[in-house]
């Protein structure tokens, strides 16, 4: 939610106010969903020989490319999970991939077979995630959030410390108290291209 108000409120508006849920294309996202699906069971030890050989060849690469990582192979702690948190008057979610730990180390990993965010130690599930994970776990020696780049092949690690906690806190109870007290919902005029909402919408 946080992530669309933030591309356009114009946009939020319509998705979230008035409830509109526009027809989307869901094959850009059918590979990812697959390898996350494939993800969870496999960290669960759930028996996957029959899915894995129903994989195509790209889903193929991505999987196996996911299952050397050293993150992803580190000592399992929780998968496809929820978690929540309260600031101030907001309260804040999001579902993550997994928690792996090495000894006291935390890592939350998040795999992604398209692109990473822009700006990812700022990005709001960065900031919310690891919120999250702070209170979950409470005792440990450092936690980070790894954003697994499968499309680049390469991880992009953030480690949480007390000055991040402070920023992120303020960070995202300044966004939530600007949605909050918006009337208006006016666009930003940066991401017509590609919105689905272009049909409805009188920009
Ligand atoms: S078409 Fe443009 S202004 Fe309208 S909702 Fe989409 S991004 Fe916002």
């Amino acid at each position: 939610m946080i992530k669309t108000y933030q591309a356009c409120p114009k946009k939020y508006y319509f998705q979230y106010v008035e409830n509109i849920n526009m027809p989307k294309s869901s094959l850009a996202f059918e590979k990812g969903k697959r390898v996350h699906a494939l993800a969870n069971y496999y960290l669960q030890k759930i028996k996957i020989d029959r899915i894995e050989s129903a994989l195509n060849d790209s889903e193929r690469e991505v999987w196996e490319l996911l299952k050397e990582n050293p993150f992803y192979n580190m000592d399992y702690l929780k998968s496809e999970f929820t978690l929540s948190i309260k600031l101030s008057d907001f309260w804040l979610g999001g579902r993550l991939d997994a928690i792996v730990h090495k000894e006291n180390d935390y890592y939350i990993l998040d795999y992604k077979t398209g692109s990473i965010p822009q700006n990812p130690e700022y990005d709001p599930q960065t900031m919310i995630y690891l919120l999250c994970a702070d209170k979950y776990i409470k005792n440990y020696d450092s936690l980070s959030f790894v954003y697994i780049d499968l499309k680049n092949k390469q991880n992009y690690i953030i480690k949480f410390n007390e000055q991040l906690k402070e920023k992120y806190e303020k960070e995202l109870i300044s966004i939530c108290s600007l949605i909050n007290s918006d009337s208006l919902y006016d666009c930003n005029k940066n991401s017509c291209k590609y919105c689905e909402y272009g049909k409805i919408c009188n920009f």
